[in-house]
């Protein structure tokens, strides 16, 4: 009885790792943001003072001292930072406001917006994700400001991640924001994850990409990179 106790426990703790290890892999998740329908019942304010002691826990066990004056200010400058700045898109009251507006000028050609600076943060580790994010999109009826499209990418960025559903959230919402399915998204960035633990690979980076609509024509894709090699 005994032994077989032990050998499931051993299963179970075999099963961990490698789920774990399938993470640390970065395998694709579902497409929303994992969130419970509870998200949002405490305020910001409340959020903050409980990740503050949370923090304040994991640095008193590594054997910290609180009392510091260099460390004593960090939970509670962490639990904002969580909150107010890197994982500020998990709200949906942040997302940004879109203005569409009609295109007069009839322009139909590619829009392309590249080089968006792109700060998140892995969701397996919680440590940054940094890159490049360029988008394009082929205007129908309607346009919106070039900053919306910086600011689409940043909501989406500033929430734990993996690059895959970044990339297809950032497309999706371009898509509902211009009323076209006309939009490409390609995203390189670098994960800390993967260059400053792990496998220590400072040299590699991730590229992801969503063509839809026309974008997924030869031609209009071979556009889209064409413009994104030009520097
Ligand atoms: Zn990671």
């Amino acid at each position: 009885m005994k032994l077989n106790e032990t050998l499931l426990n051993i299963m179970d703790n075999q099963d961990l790792e490698n789920e774990q290890e399938a993470m640390d892999d970065h395998m694709m998740s579902a497409l929303d943001t994992p969130l419970r329908s509870d998200a949002f019942d405490l305020t910001d304010q409340e959020k903050i003072s409980i990740i503050e002691g949370h923090f304040k826990e994991i640095m008193h066990t590594l054997g910290l001292d609180l009392t510091d004056d260099s460390l004593k200010g960090t939970p509670r400058r962490v639990a904002k930072m969580y909150v107010k700045e890197i994982f500020h898109g998990l709200n949906p009251e942040n997302k940004p406001d879109i203005r569409r507006f009609e295109n007069k000028y009839k322009y139909h050609r590619m829009l392309v917006e590249r080089d968006i600076t792109l700060y998140s943060s892995c969701e397996h580790h919680f440590v940054p994700i940094i890159g490049k994010a360029h988008v394009a999109y082929i205007p129908g009826e309607h346009v919106i400001g070039l900053s919306k499209l910086n600011r689409i990418v940043q909501y989406y960025a500033r929430r734990p991640q993996v690059q895959e559903r970044m990339t297809m959230q950032i497309a999706n919402e371009l898509k509902q924001a211009l009323q076209t399915e006309d939009v490409a998204v390609l995203i390189e960035a670098d994960h800390l994850c993967v260059m400053s633990r792990g496998v220590n690979d400072v040299t590699s980076s991730t590229i992801t990409a969503e063509y839809s609509g026309l974008f997924q024509e030869d031609q209009y894709r071979n556009e889209f990179l064409s413009h994104l090699r030009k520097k």
